[in-house]
């Protein structure tokens, strides 16, 4: 049954647990990097870890949101309570804070917060271009990258283009933990900046252009944006999304070596800006996420836009060095599309 679930992919049980989940790592966000990284080396702090899944576990059957939420909160608050007593120094500081934040714990959905928040920066970016999108939120029955409970970002995004788009966020709810709720800022960002708004036909995954010279813009964006949605979880967010990154992105996958070659299009054409333009490396950035933007909207194909990155991928060639010095500064790369 899905009545009460304001997700239709997501059965009310489900919801309830990732709903309690999701509102405790909330309020704990300014502590997330510690709690991660504690629960690596102290069996206390993995303990706590593992009281948060069974207070989550316990919410599903819940009444109500709210009761979810308060039950969830009671239930950890009271575990965090015992294990402090047998903790010590960092551990038992840990422990304390995070009793604290669970008392605090709100019933909103916290996946909707961290999505409308960067969908509004997207939308102000982006400007004619935004297409709006909407939230859907799946509970997955196994983990997307194989790895069972033992994977650290047991999450996943992605994009179906309907009308309006559909942002679908998947959870593999018995290994959810900190680690993996610090990166659902970057996984929206990445669907909003690289795929939502793009022109020019389905998406390949192996797309350079796609994957990996807009995912470059994405990652600028990101690291600005989360500061303003939510300044405690930003640290913890943007580590998080970098060990990610290692994780999904393999240099001997296909995927991978695309990603990889669009980034590196992006960082060469930064380098190039510098040495050659006379630009700070911020103003060159700025510049290209800008410019990064503007070729995803171009109604050109996907294909077109794969070439023009993997000539910039590789040494500029001195009609390619002409063509940039002329366009410059005013000019846009979409100019130089094949
Ligand atoms: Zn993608």
């Amino acid at each position: 049954m899905t009545g009460g679930s304001p997700y239709s992919a997501l059965e009310i049980e489900t919801w309830r647990r990732l709903l309690a989940h999701g509102a405790l790592l909330r309020s704990s966000a300014a502590y997330l990097g510690d709690f991660h990284d504690l629960s690596l080396t102290q069996q206390v702090v993995r303990s706590a870890a593992g009281e948060l899944t069974l207070a989550a576990q316990g919410a599903a059957l819940a009444a109500t949101d709210d009761a979810a939420v308060r039950g969830a909160s009671l239930a950890w608050a009271t575990e965090l309570t015992h294990l402090a007593l047998t903790a010590s120094g960092p551990a038992q500081a840990l422990l304390t804070a995070l009793q604290v934040c669970a008392g605090q714990a709100s019933n909103l959905d916290p996946y909707r917060l961290l999505f409308d928040a960067l969908e509004e920066l997207s939308a102000v970016v982006y400007g004619e271009c935004w297409d709006s999108p909407t939230l859907s939120l799946a509970g997955l029955m196994t983990d997307p990258h194989l790895n069972g409970l033992d994977d650290l970002y047991p999450i996943a995004g992605l994009l179906e283009s309907r009308n309006p788009p559909v942002v679908e966020l998947q959870i593999y709810p018995e290994a959810f933990r900190a680690s993996a709720y610090a990166v659902i800022p970057r996984l929206f960002v990445h669907e909003f900046v690289c795929h939502v708004p793009a022109r020019g036909g389905p998406s390949s995954n192996t797309s350079a252009f796609a994957e990996g010279f807009m995912d470059w813009a994405s990652e600028f964006f990101f690291e600005r944006w989360i500061a303003l949605v939510d300044p405690s979880l930003a640290p913890t967010a943007i580590e998080h999304s970098r060990a990610y990154d290692q994780v999904v992105t393999r240099a001997a996958t296909p995927e991978g070596a695309a990603r990889r070659r669009g980034r590196r299009a992006a960082e060469g054409l930064v380098i190039w800006l510098v040495s050659q333009g006379g630009r700070q490396i911020d103003e060159a950035s700025a510049w290209l996420a800008r410019q990064a933007v503007l070729l995803n909207c171009v109604d050109a194909p996907e294909a077109a836009k794969d070439q023009l990155v993997i000539q910039l991928s590789q040494p500029f060639s001195p009609q390619l060095d002409a063509s940039l010095r002329r366009l410059l500064p005013g000019g846009g790369l979409s100019s130089l599309l094949p």
